[in-house]
């Protein structure tokens, strides 16, 4: 269907200006690769259409795209205010209330019960994504902050709160969640993505219910508070995979510190060979214009060269005019930077113990690499049921094409997000050579490799055992 393929992904927020089949359609053709629900709005039926659509354009169009269901998590409102807003006005005071009531100039409603009990005096409290500042006075610590204005505005219902420096009780799976959860395992979402989480047992939590409920979905961390970036490392350790949440990272650190932040947690991840999404306002002016600033152009680009994994549009493509040309332009970005300056091959931040099975098996996939890379290899092929061989080959950022056959039917869609990887589902388990020529014939008839083209294999042996992958083969194409 595609002639080129991005090898840094593409991902789409669905939303009112990208739910019609159609539209769709044309937004895959055009570059998309994993479609996000976000579900801290709309009801989870809201979302079942979507899904609907998204299983038959891959079954009609034989193409792979992934779902990832975003869990809001542990995410702060106020609630109602009279008249469609009231105005903050700096210097006075204002009362956060936990008991419900409709917002005025004297008293606004918080979501947060325990609110009164968590909060300091001093703290800082951004809303609607830092544009208005409070700074708390006191409180009853029972269901009243007092609060001064800092930096004053129109206030509107519902909008986001955020406490950079509070340690906030709430759990990290709300019990809204958990319902949202259950709905998109029941659909066989291949990711799950998981707001505001701030430490390494948030997601090993996560994980548990999924594991419990007898799915294999995988498992999204989204980085956007400041105890995320002081627990980065555990929290890599426990995910299969990260999201740079700008928009709310950028409220709750100082927004100067996210651009090297992004970088280390980009470094980070291909260390660990977890694939990394940066997000939000990468092309925000497309919302309604049909061409972007030339500075959200150096940040897609500069994105890509950070070694994201995939790159995300939220309203862009939930709510912009221009859903379809916003696909376009973001994938014309990335393959520029993969055509003319992408760093293909660099080394990667890893050590390997000897001692340990599936780091063997790693560091066959980084000769995999190397070796495609000095016989100039135009494929990497291989198979895989876990995926592990997948995100590992991956992770070294080889020239060559990764193909990947498995007959993990999910493994297929979730595999949608990991750079440069594109996969084919194989259920024909023979003897090593036979898998070999029958998997790259398959390439050679769907005109992806050619005579006289060289690829590289891996493969476990024996191979009918599902076993680590042990050996690597360098085929010509005859
Ligand atoms: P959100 O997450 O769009 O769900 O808030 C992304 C972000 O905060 O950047
Ligand atoms: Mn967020």
């Amino acid at each position: 269907m595609k002639l080129y393929y991005n090898r840094t992904k593409i991902v789409a927020t669905m939303g009112p200006a990208s739910g019609k089949k159609d539209v769709l359609l044309a937004m895959i053709k055009a570059g998309v690769n994993v479609c996000r629900l976000n579900f801290s709005h709309g009801r989870p039926e809201d979302h079942k259409g979507v899904i609907d659509i998204i299983r038959e354009i891959n079954a009609e169009y034989n193409t792979n795209v992934g779902i990832l269901a975003d869990l809001q998590g542990p995410k702060i409102r106020i609630g109602l205010v009279k008249d469609g807003g009231i105005h903050l006005v700096n210097g006075t005071q204002i009362k956060i209330t936990t008991q419900e009531c409709i917002g005025n100039d004297e008293q606004i409603y918080i979501t947060y019960d325990t609110f009164p009990q968590d909060v300091q005096a001093d703290e800082i409290i951004l809303l609607d994504d830092g544009k208005l500042q409070l700074r708390v006075i006191s409180t009853n610590r029972l269901d009243t902050v007092i609060c001064e204005v800092v930096h004053g505005g129109i206030l509107t219902s519902r909008k986001g709160v955020n406490l950079p420096n509070t340690k906030v009780s709430i759990p990290s799976l709300t019990e809204e969640d958990l319902i949202n959860l259950q709905f998109a395992l029941k659909y066989d979402v291949e990711w799950i993505g998981l707001s505001f989480v701030r430490t390494g047992q948030d997601i090993v939590e996560l994980k548990e219910i999924i594991k419990q409920s007898g799915k294999a979905a995988k498992v999204i961390a989204k980085v956007e508070k400041p105890e995320a970036i002081d627990n980065i490392d555990e929290i890599i350790a426990a995910t299969d995979g990260v999201m740079v949440a700008r928009g709310d990272l950028g409220v709750e650190m100082p927004l100067e510190e996210v651009p090297l932040l992004q970088k280390m947690i980009a470094r980070k991840c291909r260390a660990a060979s977890k694939p990394v999404i940066v997000a939000t306002q990468m092309l925000e002016s497309m919302i309604t214009t049909p061409r972007p600033t030339r500075a959200e152009v150096n940040d897609v680009a500069n994105s890509v060269l950070d070694g994201a994994d995939a790159v995300m549009l939220s309203g862009e493509t939930s709510v912009g005019e221009f859903p379809v040309i916003v696909i376009e332009t973001m994938a014309k970005i990335v393959r520029n930077v993969e055509e003319l300056g992408y760093p293909f091959n660099a080394a990667k931040e890893a050590q390997i113990n000897p001692a340990s099975v599936t780091d063997l098996s790693n560091a066959l996939c980084e000769s995999a690499v190397h070796l495609a890379q000095s016989t100039d290899a135009v494929g990497i092929v291989s198979m895989t049921t876990s995926g592990y061989t997948a995100f590992e080959i991956s992770s070294h950022r080889p020239k060559a094409s990764t193909y990947i056959f498995t007959s993990n039917k999910q493994l297929l869609n979730a595999l949608s997000l990991v750079w440069g990887v594109r996969s084919f589902y194989y259920d024909k388990l023979e003897s090593t050579d036979d898998t070999i020529n029958d998997v790259n014939n398959i390439l050679k008839a769907a005109e992806l490799i050619k005579t006289g083209d060289v690829v590289i294999n891996t493969a476990a042996t024996p191979i009918t055992k599902q076993g680590k992958t042990n050996m690597l083969k360098v085929s010509v194409i005859e």
